[in-house]
């Protein structure tokens, strides 16, 4: 199965990620995740990285696609979670032609739909009380990333409603409610 979690910043999308890697056995493969990785092994693309998502803006898709496809062909199961990817339209048709050259298919594209209200109050808690907390958790950078999700991020979700792969989940509840959501659609997908 090949699941895309979509949805702006703080939408719980790690989250619900990692719970469906441990019901399904998937693989997560979180874009973000890796950029953070390789930040903290202080290699060049991190430090070039770093630059870019301390102001909230989107790496360069050269270097995230030439991340996804080492992933995905090194991996050795055919289960996936993308988490984070793709962030516009040059990505999510990229990523087509890398699963079509895997023989692999896209099942469904999940987006978690929550208010900007909600989400900026989030990542300010998230930001206060975690130790989570990243260094592009905060109130400023995060207008930034919000904007970024609704010009660039969003324009994906025509290409995949007219492939008819796109399912909206309500982000607003609590992590159980949002979760069960999420699996119902799946279950759906899994018995077709
Ligand atoms: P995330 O953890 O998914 O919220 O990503 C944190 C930051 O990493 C984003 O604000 C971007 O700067 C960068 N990033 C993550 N995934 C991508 C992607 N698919 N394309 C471009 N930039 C990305």
């Amino acid at each position: 199965m090949i699941i895309i979690l979509f949805g702006p910043p703080g939408a719980g999308k790690g989250t619900q990620a990692q719970m469906l890697v441990e019901r399904y056995k998937l693989k997560q493969l979180s874009t973000g995740d890796m950029l953070r990785e390789a930040i903290k092994e202080g290699s060049d693309l991190g430090k070039e990285a770093k630059t870019i998502m301390d102001r909230g803006d989107l790496v360069s898709d050269q270097i995230i696609l030439s991340m996804i496809r080492e992933k995905l062909e090194n991996a050795e199961c055919e289960g996936f979670i993308f988490d984070g990817f793709p962030r516009n339209l040059e990505q999510a048709r990229a990523l087509d032609e890398i699963l079509r050259k895997l023989k692999l298919e896209l099942d469904l594209v999940i987006e978690i739909v929550v208010e900007d209200d909600m989400l900026i109050s989030r990542i300010e808690n998230r930001a206060r009380e975690s130790k989570d907390a990243r260094s592009d958790d905060n109130a400023e950078v995060l207008k930034k990333r919000l904007n970024v999700y609704h010009q660039s991020t969003e324009m994906i979700k025509p290409y995949y409603l007219e492939k008819d792969k796109l399912v909206e989940i309500d982000g607003m509840g609590s992590i159980e409610q949002v979760r069960t959501n999420i699996e119902k659609h799946l279950l759906s997908k899994v018995k077709q």
